[in-house]
């Protein structure tokens, strides 16, 4: 068991640093890296897909690379601008919106420096992380489909499916669903309701590229499979399940390697033309070395082989 801590490039979800563990098993590496709001249970589908990656592998691939968006944080239109150029030659960006302290100025500059930055050809879709109600949705989303030039969707405008649903009927923009899938109680919620066009699939927090695979066929719509900020032992999961997909009409959110100053490979999983090669990058004693959180804060490697302790026995309780 290796825990990892790599600094991000630019702060996420209120963090300035990713952590998790590697495991090794007969088919491979794992990784286990729930956000440490999540609790034991709910980080119990974590570690089945880490469990699933080092005991099983992962089903054949169709496709031999996947398509990846550059995903652009609440930044200023000239960091923005930089961050698609050098995207390694993304043809979707994925843009943040709904920022707590910005308004919908800053959003329309972030979007016009992105279309530049992307082209006419470009795709471009935004993700408000549930943050608006209907009525802000919709005023939000004729200023920023004019910005953009034409949104490829918008992602979880709402927090509740209701809420998805009622912005769906309303806009041309497609919705997609990410928080609503993942962190609901019951992920076909929103195709009983016709809330979403597309849904937005990650292996971890899901239970594993398999329980992904058959998700996606009961939901019947299109997938965009993303990441949950892995290191590239994680991410090999998420290109698994892309290139098992049998269609992948989005480019997906598997791009962000580059967030993390260091990753836990030699060869991380970084975008070439606009793509990821399907392959499964393997950590070396020397990225290991360098990523090594034990050697930074030996408390806090301590709680995470405490927290896989502690979600190992709920897996062995569940189990028996
Ligand atoms: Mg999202």
């Amino acid at each position: 068991m290796h825990v990892y801590s790599s600094p991000l490039t630019t702060r996420f979800r209120g963090l300035d640093s990713r952590e998790g563990v590697l495991l090794r098993g007969p088919a491979g590496w794992g990784e286990f890296s729930p956000f440490w709001e999540y609790d034991d249970a709910e980080a119990l589908a974590w570690w089945r897909a880490a469990r699933e990656a080092c005991d099983d592998g992962w089903p054949p691939p169709v496709r031999t690379r996947v398509p990846v968006n550059v995903t652009v944080p609440a930044t200023t239109p000239e960091r923005a601008h930089a961050i698609v150029t050098a995207s390694g030659g993304c043809t979707t960006a994925k843009v943040k919106v709904a920022e707590r302290g910005q308004d919908v100025g800053e959003e329309i500059a972030r979007l016009e420096a992105v279309r530049d930055a992307l082209g006419s050809a470009g795709r471009i879709r935004v993700d408000a992380n549930g943050a608006w109600d209907v009525p802000t949705a919709l005023d939000r989303l004729r200023h920023l489909d004019r910005a953009a030039g034409g949104l490829e969707y918008v992602e979880q405008p709402c927090p509740d499916v209701a809420g998805l649903a009622a912005v769906r009927r309303a806009t041309h923009v497609p919705v997609a669903a990410d928080e609503s899938i993942r962190r609901a109680e019951d992920p076909y919620a929103v195709v009983r309701a016709e809330a979403a066009d597309v849904v937005v699939l990650k292996v971890q927090p899901l239970g594993g590229v398999r329980a992904c695979l058959e998700l996606a066929e009961r939901i019947g719509l299109p997938v965009v499979v993303s990441s949950a900020l892995e290191s590239s032992v994680g991410l090999a999961a998420g290109v698994a399940l892309a290139a098992a997909l049998p269609d992948l009409p989005h480019a997906c959110g598997l791009a962000t390697s580059q967030l993390l100053a260091r990753d836990v490979v030699p060869d991380p999983l970084l975008p070439v033309d606009g793509h990821l090669e399907v392959r499964r990058p393997e950590p070396d004693a020397d990225s290991l070395a360098a990523t090594d959180a034990g050697s930074v804060d030996p408390a806090r490697a301590q709680a995470w082989r405490d927290r896989v302790a502690r979600v190992e026995r709920l897996a062995a309780e569940g189990a028996a």
